[in-house]
């Protein structure tokens, strides 16, 4: 049997119960399988592929908080501190009710490479809990975060673990959340990413994910001789990733026509309207209903549908496996071209095949929405520095690290003889750097 068979099943025996994360893992072993062979008596003298599958360590904690009514409410608090093989653990913060341990775990294995290919030095983690934050008042949110903070503030540091936003956590739980820190640790520092202007967050942070998803979409297309301008794109979600994206996309000569959320989606013929979606979305926190009810042109429809639409572009926004072999096949047959993971694992792994056997060129989440997590570290290094840079400078090295990302995965899916696979491209170029500097540590 190959050393990533023999890993992969004993991976599968000892997480059986995390679905998510096998199949992170399967999907991360499988495309690094050309590497590996080359290397194989090296990386299993070293326990390798058992050791970065292995998180370093993993905080699971009790989140108690008092809501409106004067009840006691208990959550379950996790942060999965990946491997820290080249920088301190890094990775975002979800409130959900569907978090459980499998989901961080496998955000966090994929945050590795993700944090790997932005060229930065940052290692892989997450977090989150099973809290849902909606319908809750600002008070409850307010003792969820500080609580919630109360216990994580014992493992993270500026140094050590730089949590950021992710679903359900915005300007709003950061700030709750620094707010708590401060006060326990006595400490003013950058220990969290996605803050607010005038706290040490930085200029470009909230348009990073969306923005940089698109200078990498349109750096693909240019590679394959395609202009992003004059095409139509269908964009799934309407939180932070999707209004952001829409709004690039728009601002590069594309049409967006739908968004969604996870009631239903959104059909605007005349490309979205980015101010309603915001007023919408950001200010009223409503659902897409109202953007439909404002703008006579659009269409709601209640429930998944986004990607029957036909479209050059497909951008998946909102969730993890949210684009399904059904929708692939859909998608292949109205002629769409490209598909560019905005979300984490937005697309199933049969979805991924038929898209990549059917000559769409898709890029995988780690690669394609790296911009939010290096504009993070863009952030901590103004942090470090106390300094604070413009809008324009943030961007600009943005730009230049999501144009890199593509072209390093590019020339690593040459390398390794499957050029134009750009998801063993990214998995390839996360991994080399990582291997490396973990070989480099010894034993730990
Ligand atoms: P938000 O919470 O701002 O928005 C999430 C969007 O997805 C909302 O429109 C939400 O709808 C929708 N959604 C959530 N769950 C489902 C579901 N089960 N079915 C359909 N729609 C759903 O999150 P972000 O925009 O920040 O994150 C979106 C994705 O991007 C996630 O996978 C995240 O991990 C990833 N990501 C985010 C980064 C960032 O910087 N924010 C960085 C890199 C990746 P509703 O409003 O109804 O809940």
């Amino acid at each position: 049997m190959s050393y990533v068979d023999e890993v992969l099943a004993r991976v599968a025996e000892k997480n059986a119960e995390q679905p998510e994360f096998l199949q992170a893992v399967t999907e991360v072993l499988n495309s690094l399988r050309p590497v590996i062979d080359q290397n194989e008596t090296q990386y299993r003298k070293e326990a390798l592929l058992e050791r970065i599958t292995e998180p370093e360590r993993v905080v699971m904690f009790r989140v108690p908080w008092v809501d409106d009514q004067g009840q006691v409410q208990v959550n379950r608090g996790f942060r999965v501190q990946f491997n820290s093989a080249i920088g301190p653990y890094k990775g975002g913060l979800r409130l959900h009710p569907s978090v459980n341990l499998g989901i961080i775990k496998f955000l966090g294995f994929e945050q590795i490479f993700k944090n790997s290919l932005t060229g930065l030095p940052i290692g892989g983690g997450k977090g989150g809990s099973d809290f849902n934050p909606k319908g809750k008042s600002d008070r409850e949110i307010m003792a969820f975060c500080q609580s919630f903070m109360t216990e994580l503030s014992r493992h993270i540091g500026a140094d050590t673990d730089v949590p950021a936003g992710d679903i359900g956590v915005g300007g709003r739980e950061i700030g709750y959340m620094f707010g708590q820190y401060k006060r326990i640790r006595n400490q003013y520092e950058g220990v969290l990413t996605g803050k607010g202007l005038s706290y040490g967050g930085s200029l470009a942070r909230t348009e990073a994910t969306g923005y940089g998803l698109l200078y990498f979409t349109k750096e693909m297309l240019q590679a394959n001789n395609i202009d992003l301008a004059g095409k139509t794109v269908c964009i799934s979600g309407s939180g932070n990733v999707a209004i952001y994206a829409a709004q690039k996309a728009q601002q590069l000569g594309a049409k967006v026509v739908t968004v969604s959320d996870s009631t239903g989606w959104v059909y605007d013929p005349d490309g979205i309207d980015i101010a309603l979606l915001k007023q919408v979305k950001e200010i009223d926190r409503a659902r897409l209903t109202a953007y439909a009810e404002k703008k006579t042109n659009a269409v709601y429809h209640e429930g998944r549908g986004v990607w029957v639409t036909k479209c050059d572009v497909a951008l998946p926004c909102a969730t993890q496996n949210e684009l399904l072999i059904d929708d692939a096949k859909a998608l292949v047959e109205n002629g769409c071209f490209a598909v560019a993971e905005g979300a984490n694992m937005p697309t199933t792994l049969e979805a991924t095949q038929y898209l990549q056997q059917h000559g769409v060129l898709f890029a995988p989440g780690k690669a394609a929405n790296a911009g939010g997590v290096a504009t993070s570290a863009l952030e901590m290094s103004q942090n470090s520095e106390r300094l604070s840079w413009t809008f324009d400078e943030v961007d600009a090295k943005l730009h230049d690290i999501m144009v890199n990302i593509f072209r390093n995965l590019d020339s690593a899916a040459k390398r390794y003889g499957v050029a134009g696979d750009y998801v063993a491209g990214a998995n390839i170029a996360g991994f080399e750097k990582i291997a490396n500097a973990m070989i480099a540590q010894g034993v730990c």
